[in-house]
């Protein structure tokens, strides 16, 4: 790294290849000047880097993973090291990593899904979108998920952008997905699926709804799959809220998409995608597997949403909960509520930080990461004093025998993924084996 004799290098550990990461790292290098450089060691678990983008977003949403391109510039920037197939906990300490770095930035995400709570949802049928978000992304810890689709009907619960994802990848002719980089394994079940009916269930109103306008602006669009919302729910909820006054502006678009969908003509597919409000899953019935839901009818009183006596029940085989994450837990760091406990993305009395989904909990776009990821940079280096010695971390995992997946080797996975993808018209396939990754070093 070119310095002159008057500049400070600091050593700083990201821990997690994800958005939040590469947004830190950026936001690191932006702070550098003259007289103050940064050597970013970047410390991811698998073998590949890019975090959500490359195990969460929805394979036919393949414009939001271009941001891709900005983390490949970062990573190729003067100081920057990658260091994936390392793991934090396993092959490092975090107490290590203190003790060898100036700063430590905790980028890991909130892998864990929130639970429902209520009684069934241990029965086969029943799962995380955590779980099967994962399952149809490559994610290599992912690929023996059970995801049984030999249902005529499928269950999401949630109303954000993840149960949407979710209730796509389950309603869209798979042949659709044939030009993404869906996993394979995950492709080959949904060519065999047996759904035709995917339901959401919200368990609020249309107007409080967390999906965002352009998904919900989507949905009239899909060529093989008819989206029914009912256009009452959504009159109901603009008599709700006419008497609030002047709506934030978030919560007229989505209910001027939602409207829209619910007045498109159905064009008589034979899959279809229906949304529901203002009921909660109480119980999950069956006797191997799940057979039924069963929920509870809210409704709005005084602007309050309360559970009502009154209930029905869905026969489905299929249950997937998107309610939420939280991180799992790092030895070595608190959580608070499914989060690294922090103070403006500070561990206080440390030289840690945290940034991302781990400090402010899974909320937020892409794009969120990077004010965020900003904020706590600015915060770090003002409490930089001197430099530590310099550490060479790749002599450390040598001599500890861990194998380790730098820049240039995930390029190499990266590029051949690639090349598998060209002449099927797919972005790429990706490999979901360790060693098939590892062996290409
Ligand atoms: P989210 O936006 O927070 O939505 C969670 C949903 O789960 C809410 O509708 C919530 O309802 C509901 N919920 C929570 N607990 C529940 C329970 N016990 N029973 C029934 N429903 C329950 O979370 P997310 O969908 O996981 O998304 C996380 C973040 O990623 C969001 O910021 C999202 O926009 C972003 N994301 C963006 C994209 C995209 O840009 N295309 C794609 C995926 C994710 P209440 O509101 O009533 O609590």
């Amino acid at each position: 790294m070119v310095s002159n004799s008057k500049s400070r290098v600091f050593k700083v550990a990201i821990v997690g290849a994800g958005p939040a990461g590469y947004f830190a790292a950026q936001a690191l290098q932006n702070l550098q000047t003259p007289e103050l450089k940064f050597e970013i060691d970047m410390i991811e678990r698998l073998p590949t880097p890019w975090g959500l983008v490359r195990s969460g977003v929805a394979p036919d949403h393949p414009k939001i993973k271009t941001v891709s391109k900005v983390f490949e510039k970062i990573a190729t920037a003067e100081g920057f090291q990658l260091f994936c197939n390392v793991e934090l906990g396993k092959d490092l300490t975090l107490t290590e990593l203190t003790n060898l770095y100036d700063a430590v930035v905790i980028a890991t995400g909130t892998s864990r899904g929130r639970k429902l709570g209520i009684p069934g949802e241990e029965l086969r049928g029943s799962l995380s979108a955590a779980d099967f978000v994962p399952w149809y992304n490559a994610h290599p810890d992912y690929v023996d998920v059970d995801v049984p689709l030999d249902t005529d009907t499928a269950v999401v619960i949630g109303a954000g952008n993840v149960a949407m994802d979710v209730a796509r990848m389950l309603a869209l002719e798979p042949k659709e997905l044939d030009v993404t980089d869906t996993a394979n394994h995950a492709l080959a079940e949904l060519h065999k699926s047996a759904i035709r009916q995917v339901h959401v269930f919200g368990r609020r109103g249309p107007e409080h709804v967390a999906f965002t306008s352009p998904e919900l602006r989507e949905l009239p669009k899909l060529e093989h799959t008819d989206v029914e919302i009912g256009e009452c729910d959504i009159e109901d909820a603009l008599e709700r809220v006419s008497i609030q006054g002047e709506l934030p502006k978030d919560v007229k678009s989505n209910l001027d998409a939602m409207m829209l969908v619910a007045k498109t003509p159905k064009k008589g597919n034979e899959r279809k995608l229906n949304f529901h409000f203002l009921a909660s899953p109480i119980e999950i019935k069956g006797k191997d597997r799940v057979e039924e839901v069963v929920f509870a009818i809210n409704e709005v009183k005084d602007g309050k949403v309360v559970t009502t006596s009154d209930t029905y029940s869905v026969k489905t085989g299929l249950i997937i909960s998107a309610i939420g994450y939280e991180a799992d837990p790092i030895p070595g760091l608190t959580y608070v509520d499914g989060k690294v406990s922090n103070v403006d993305g500070h561990v206080e009395n440390s030289n840690v930080y945290v940034v991302g989904w781990a400090k402010r909990g899974p909320s937020g776009v892409i794009g969120t990461n990077k004010s965020d990821a900003a904020g706590v940079m600015e915060l770090l280096v003002s409490n930089l004093r001197e430099p530590k010695p310099k550490v060479e971390l790749s002599e450390k995992l040598q001599e500890r025998g861990v194998i380790h997946v730098s820049q240039s080797a995930w390029e190499k996975i990266n590029a051949s993924e690639v090349a598998a993808g060209e002449p099927l018209g797919k972005p790429r396939v990706k490999f979901v084996k360790r060693e098939e990754m590892l062996g290409l070093q």
